[in-house]
């Protein structure tokens, strides 16, 4: 029979790379026969975050059907964010700390969703619970998914269990975690050489909201001002990506690591769902968003609200 494959969404980030290399581990300590693949190369931070710890990322696969009847997905459940194929495969667990949504089975399947700031931090817990040792590449794996998608703790996202499970992992990586972990997101701020796909594309999800198809992009920096300068060369590529993937509103994120702020891009037909999701007046296709440094908390929320009325 062959692999489990076992991965997160597209684009991953370092949460959907290091959690299926986390709990790809664990299972296998439990006796599965599984793998750890990705849906794309691991972007700077992640690189970052491999070579401290001495880890081969993960294979890319296209499609998973080809190979393999049995899928673990992690750090996601939307189908519009998973394997291109995932409904030819049979989904056999999903661990994950995002909204439930497009998500259906024809069969039972285990499910572990909890509201914390990372997939890592419930991979954490489920180590726990089975009484398997976490080696110390992973530990250190697992913090930076912590620190990435909790941006060092700031973000609301951000649980006790968060900064718990990461103190724990601290110790058993033997690393400093402010040190590092201020490192590591420097690593995914080195935006200028990047053309302006890539930069949309970096770490790009599509939503359904409301009877529309929705693309939201984030990028992190410690230089708002360096991604605005590029604002005409990026509008034209989102206004491109809309035409080509039919999405009705493309928003950049622009996220400021260092202020916990962010400046907000859209462009598209349905561009007045920002204002109202935000209660802000667009100014030159831009806004400034306070204190918002979360998409699964801060935007995705209020613009599903926006687009539902
Ligand atoms: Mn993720
Ligand atoms: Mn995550």
């Amino acid at each position: 029979m062959s692999n489990i494959l076992i991965f997160g969404h597209q684009n991953p980030d370092t949460d959907a790379i290091t959690s299926a290399i986390s709990y790809a581990y664990l299972n296998q300590k439990l006796g599965l026969e599984v793998e750890a693949v990705a849906l794309g190369a691991p972007n700077e931070e992640t690189e970052y975050a491999l070579a401290h710890f001495e880890t081969d990322a993960p294979r890319v696969i296209k499609n998973a059907a080809a190979e393999t009847q049995e899928v673990i997905l992690v750090d996601h459940n939307e189908f519009q964010q998973s394997v291109s194929d995932i409904r030819d495969v049979t989904v056999l667990a999903v661990v994950d700390h995002h909204r439930i949504a497009n998500f259906e089975t024809a069969d039972p399947l285990y499910y572990r969703a909890e509201p914390v700031g990372c997939t890592n931090t419930i991979i954490y817990k489920l180590y726990q619970e089975k009484g398997i040792e976490i080696p110390k590449k992973i530990a250190g794996l697992m913090l930076s998914a912590i620190i990435s998608d909790t941006l060092l703790f700031k973000s609301p996202t951000c649980t006790d269990e968060d900064v718990k499970a990461a103190k724990e992992l601290a110790k058993l990586a033997d690393v400093d975690t402010e040190k590092y972990g201020l490192e590591m997101l420097k690593a995914g701020t080195k935006l200028s050489n990047k053309t302006a796909d890539e930069l949309l594309d970096t770490d790009a999800k599509s939503f359904p909201l409301g009877d529309k198809n929705v693309r939201i992009g984030q990028v992190n920096t410690v230089d708002v001002g360096e991604v605005i300068e590029r604002q005409t060369e990026l509008e034209a590529a989102m206004a491109e990506q809309n035409s080509k993937n039919g999405y009705d509103l493309f928003l950049l994120v622009i996220t400021n690591i260092l202020s916990s702020d962010s400046v907000a891009l859209a462009v598209g037909d349905s561009k007045d769902k920002v204002e109202a999701a935000f209660n802000t007046k667009l100014e030159n296709n831009t806004a400034f968003l306070k204190g918002v440094v979360s998409r699964k908390k801060q935007i995705v929320p209020p613009l599903t609200e926006a687009f539902n009325k």
